[in-house]
């Protein structure tokens, strides 16, 4: 026998400190065995679909599928920079904004750095930040609202990035602009402060910004969007930062050289174009969130009051009325929707904003739940 590589002989390949704890990403379901009809509330996806005009656009891409996309992205770039009034040269585009999170991972963060985000945030930051080697760190809320002065407790000499999604996703609450503002005063200038507005269309406050401003007047913050949520292209990946001219020129050396795909970039441009779209989806998902918030609460449920396309909401501990039978009683009357183990609220369901039919068929069902508590 002869012995090849001595050191490794017998050992299978390991990933390296960090991956292993990662629990994979489980997207939300999108069938129920054996319902007739499945209502999928449980991705934040838009109900509605995108713009046939971004449709119409990603078809006429398909005559193209054998050429590479432009690498820089620069039309959709230029889109976005005159949609929202921004800089094309600081925009960076992404294959959803999830790549533009784990980019800003591996890129500022060395093996044992830390980045830190409040206890209900988005799930991406914690796999992210551990498939590079970080320390993933939260901050407790305070009433399921990120808290800053506990963020700003948390912050070490090896913090690097802080990650804010405002609105959150799955509690759906915001910071005001003010208290934003005050997070980023208590950072230290080589901790990059990442503000993940993908539900900002969704936002009917005066006291909100998404973050362009800052983004504009300082060096160490960034705003990332997506075109999955409102725009209705989850299934394209497009999402974008804007960044500080030295995060752009980092993000634009770590990325692909052709991360964001042919058709995904036309019909982004495409969607975009299409504001009378843009804002019907977002005004009527805004209408029916009321609507559906206040008939859950007349229900006798709690529900967090939501800035985003989706509903947080609260079931009894009382065996027979819990998340866990609302989900399995839901599933059985077809009706999908997001279990939140996973983020540490096993009391509660995230109920995406569907259709005014899709969400009247999960009100209907979730009634029916109720109703068999009996007196
Ligand atoms: C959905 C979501 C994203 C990611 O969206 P992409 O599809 O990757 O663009 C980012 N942040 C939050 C908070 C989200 O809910």
């Amino acid at each position: 026998m002869t012995d090849g590589g001595s050191a490794g002989a017998g050992r299978a390949p390991a990933a390296r400190p960090g991956v292993m704890e990662i629990s994979a990403y489980v997207g939300g379901a999108s069938g129920a065995a054996g319902a007739a009809r499945t209502v999928k509330l449980s991705s934040n996806e838009c109900a509605w679909g995108p713009s046939p005009k971004a449709v119409e656009a990603f078809e006429a891409a398909s005559k193209k599928l054998y050429r590479y996309p432009d690498g820089g992205a620069a039309d959709l770039r230029a889109a976005i920079a005159r949609r929202f009034g921004l800089d094309a040269s600081r925009i960076v585009c992404g294959a959803g904004s999830d790549e533009i999170i784990s980019l800003l991972c591996q890129a500022y963060l060395a093996p044992g750095d830390e980045a830190l985000y409040s206890a209900h945030g988005f799930l991406m930051y914690r796999i992210s930040t551990l498939a590079a080697g970080g320390v993933p760190v939260t901050a407790p809320e305070t009433d399921l609202h990120a808290d800053v002065d506990a963020l700003l407790a948390k912050v070490t000499d090896r913090t690097r990035i802080v990650f804010l999604a405002n609105p959150n996703n799955p509690t759906g609450t915001y910071l005001p602009a003010a208290e934003v503002r005050r997070l980023h005063a208590g950072l230290r200038p080589d901790i990059l402060l990442v503000l993940d507005a993908a539900y900002a269309e969704f936002v009917r406050r005066n006291d909100y910004e998404a973050g362009i401003e800052m983004v504009a007047t300082s060096e160490n913050v960034v705003m990332t969007r997506t075109f999955s949520k409102l725009y209705g292209l989850a299934g394209l990946r497009v999402g974008w930062a804007y960044c500080p001219e030295g995060v752009a020129d980092v993000l634009n050396r770590v990325r692909g050289p052709f991360n964001v795909n042919l058709p995904a970039q036309a019909a982004a441009v495409a969607a975009l174009a299409d504001t009378g779209w843009a804002d019907k989806v977002a005004t009527e998902t805004i209408r029916l969130r009321g609507l559906a918030a206040e008939r859950l609460a007349a229900l006798g449920l709690t529900v967090t009051p939501s800035e985003g396309n989706f509903l947080l909401v609260h079931f009894p501990v009382t065996a027979g009325r819990t998340a866990q039978d609302a989900d399995a009683f839901l599933q059985r009357e077809g009706v999908i929707v997001r279990r939140m183990e996973g983020y540490g609220l096993p009391g509660a369901l995230r109920i995406s904003i569907g259709t005014e039919e899709e969400t009247a068929a999960c009100l209907d069902a979730v009634a029916r739940f109720v109703e068999g508590w009996g007196g």
